[in-house]
């Protein structure tokens, strides 16, 4: 789960972690207001989205305009915020039909002597939490990987030791910060790791990274993201979801407790298993088709999840066919076969259907599907299987 960066600046200062004062506003008024309450000379007006590259981006409707984060005097933030609110941003990361600003975060201004780069993240090669650092504070971090990987400093921590202080001052060193900074440094990233491990973060991420002209360190930018799998721990994190953010077949999926991503290819699928799923998907390529989505029901699936994914998939114009893939190991296939018929009842399912059921009460998960009365296109395998989608979808086409 993503949030927003005023949500994450919000949560890092709660762990000590240093930002900037600032207020979210919804209106070009409550901007107004949010400015005068900040220091000045300047203020800072950003878009909020679920998105980076906000500086370099620019509003659907304004292409010679401005970005999405703007620094302004204090008067001009109401006319700042009125040209971001309700306006479509495209960046580098939101794809070419960008993302409405709902919402800005105005800032105070800050005087930027250096601009660094500092991320914690989950490193899947050496199975550690990892500080990233670099002195390329406000480029693309995969940018710098790619061209300077040597400018990459990182540190990986041991899970019983957590941060060692003396892994924090060499982290500082690389940065090239000297004195009463290397000290800061050190609380900073340290508060960071703190609220990590605290609230369950997949990535957090500060790029940049600022040295202020009076010598202090502070988080600029703020993207943070959660362990979807550990949210469960943090009921109150949930509160800070922005629907609009969603796919909204995504949103409902979540809220039935179903792993699904949306994809753009023509083909639902309806599988029990992440990894059943992810193979499903392959096979539908190889045979010349591609996957409207991902999705797995989960080993207990039943009638009323069967019926809760059908929805979800059918609610997607895109699809021309379905494939329902389904292992019964715990899940019964004739409890499955009566989900399906039950759903595509329901929901007078209007698409080409294929099934191949696999596993416990095989065959009279067949049999029920075969007396539904319904156009359902048996499979044997899952190679038949995908064959008969793919030559389904072809000929409605
Ligand atoms: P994004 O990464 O989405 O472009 P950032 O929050 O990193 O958004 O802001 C982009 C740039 O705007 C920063 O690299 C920094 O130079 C400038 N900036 C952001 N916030 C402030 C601020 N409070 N004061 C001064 N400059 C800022
Ligand atoms: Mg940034």
């Amino acid at each position: 789960m993503n949030i927003h960066e005023y949500q994450g600046k919000e949560l890092l200062k709660r762990y000590g972690v240093a930002v900037l004062d600032g207020y979210v506003a919804k209106t070009p008024e409550e901007a107004e207001a949010a400015a005068k309450k900040l220091p000045g000379p300047v203020v800072v007006v950003k878009s909020q989205i679920h998105a980076g590259g906000r500086g370099a981006g620019r509003f659907k409707d304004d292409p010679n305009g401005k970005g999405g984060v703007r620094v302004v005097k204090p008067e001009a933030a109401k006319e700042a915020a009125a040209a971001m609110l309700g306006h479509t941003l495209v960046t580098k990361q939101t794809g070419p039909e960008g993302k409405v600003v709902n919402q800005v975060y105005v800032e105070a201004g800050c005087d930027i002597k250096r601009e660094l780069y500092l991320s914690i993240l989950l490193d899947r090669e050496t199975s550690r939490i990892t500080v990233m650092a670099s002195t390329e504070g406000g480029m693309e971090i995969e940018e710098v990987a790619e061209n300077h990987p040597e400018k990459i400093l990182k540190v990986a921590i041991d899970p019983a030791s957590g941060l060692y202080p003396w892994a924090a001052r060499k982290l500082a060193f690389g940065l090239g910060l000297e004195g009463k900074q290397v000290g800061t440094f050190v609380k900073f990233v340290t508060a960071m790791y703190e609220a990590y491990t605290a609230l369950d973060m997949a990535i957090v991420e500060i790029n940049p990274l600022v040295v202020t002209g009076a010598g202090e360190i502070v988080a600029l930018d703020a993207k943070v993201s959660f362990d979807d799998n550990a949210l469960f721990r943090h009921k109150d994190l949930e509160a800070l979801r922005d629907d609009t953010e969603m796919d909204p077949k995504e949103l409902d999926a979540v809220k039935n407790d179903l792993n699904y991503v949306a994809l753009d290819g023509e083909i639902g699928c309806m599988v029990n298993g992440a990894g059943l799923a992810m193979a499903t998907m392959d096979i539908i390529k190889l045979y010349g088709s591609s996957p409207a989505n991902f999705l797995d029901v989960g080993g207990t699936a039943n009638a009323a999840r069967v019926t809760e994914a059908f929805r979800i998939i059918t609610s997607d114009s895109n699809v021309k066919a379905i494939l329902v893939n389904i292992f019964g190991g715990i899940a019964k296939c004739d409890m499955i076969a009566e989900g399906i018929v039950a759903a595509s009842k329901n929901l007078s399912l209007s698409v080409p259907l294929v099934v191949r059921l696999e596993g416990t009460n095989v065959e009279l998960g067949k049999k029920i599907l075969a007396e539904s009365g319904l156009a359902i296109i048996p499979a044997d395998n899952l190679a038949d299987a995908a064959q008969k989608v793919v030559a389904a979808v072809k000929k409605a086409a």
